[in-house]
């Protein structure tokens, strides 16, 4: 495997595999590795010649400085677990090869980037677009994988290639045995943070099971009751949206295919999940 820091070395290298036939795949990751980005690796490792894998905590994503400050960083058993999954290239560049000047790109997402995540963190998609749009130039892959685990991102990105040549493959969300969803925030939970967090998935888990044609309102109600009766819990939103169009719906109705997305506060760490209503 190897270890590049900068752009012009990154593409030169890829250009020579590129001019062998090979096909490229690409995993942009904020490193903290857990088996949730493993299998993309692994995904990409299945399909394509050359998978590369991106370790870079973007700054301009983070809407909250501290959450920046206190992302988890693990640079060596990184490189190590990327290794083993026998990834071929890991870019880990600084903010000086990615940001040599300010980026002041504005992007437009319609609605899709106004609701939830979009909502609660502004400047946060702008920030993933600025950084994705930078990797994809530098690594051109031919096929890029995404976890649904940030669907709305998944959404977005899926919008944003449509001016690249570039394949989107999403993948599952990972669990841990307890159903909650790996992530790297995962690490920064306290014991009792950590117990109660399974709780959002069981209660996804439930808003599918019961809700089928009721009216939203009902399940918010019932997530917002169940989520906040745990103390380190806190409900930020719940919201039921078209998976498409991510446009909120009032009904849930088998008519067209329902995400139901949920954010949660365990302490200070924020944590995200989604739900397919009707798979
Ligand atoms: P991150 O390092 O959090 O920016 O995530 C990098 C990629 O890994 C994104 O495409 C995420 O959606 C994906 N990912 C993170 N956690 C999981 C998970 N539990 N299951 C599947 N994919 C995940």
């Amino acid at each position: 495997m190897q270890i590049i820091k900068h752009t012009g070395r990154l593409k030169l290298v890829l250009s020579r595999y590129r001019k062998q036939g090979a096909t490229i795949g690409f995993i942009p990751t904020m490193g903290a590795l857990h088996p949730g980005h493993l299998s993309l690796i692994k995904q990409s490792v299945i399909t394509d010649d050359i998978t590369v894998s991106s370790i870079y905590v973007n700054p301009t994503q983070f809407d909250d400085k501290s959450d920046l400050k206190n992302y988890p960083r693990n640079f060596k058993s990184d490189y190590a677990l990327l290794k083993s999954e026998e990834c071929t290239i890991v870019f880990s560049p600084d903010n000086k090869e990615m940001y040599p000047r300010p980026d002041n790109r504005r992007f437009n997402f319609g609605r899709m980037g106004d609701v939830m995540e979009g909502k609660m963190r502004p400047g946060h998609f702008n920030g993933v677009a600025q950084i994705v749009t930078k990797l994809f130039d530098a690594v051109q892959p031919h096929r890029a994988y995404f976890g649904k685990k940030d669907f709305q991102q998944l959404a977005i990105i899926q919008k944003l290639v449509n001016d690249y040549d570039i394949e989107i493959v999403a993948c599952p969300i990972i669990r841990e045995k307890d159903g909650l969803a790996m992530s790297s925030r995962n690490s920064l939970l306290s014991d009792q943070e950590r117990n109660d967090a399974p709780a959002i998935y069981r209660t996804l888990l439930l808003v599918k099971e019961k809700f089928r044609n009721r009216n939203v309102k009902e399940a918010e109600k019932f997530v917002e009751a169940r989520i906040n009766k745990y103390t380190s819990l806190k409900l930020e939103y719940f919201q039921i949206v078209n998976s498409i169009t991510l446009d909120p719906v009032d009904e849930i109705a088998s008519t067209i295919p329902l995400t139901a997305c949920i954010a949660v506060y365990a302490g200070s760490v924020r944590l995200i999940d989604n739900i397919d209503i009707f798979s």
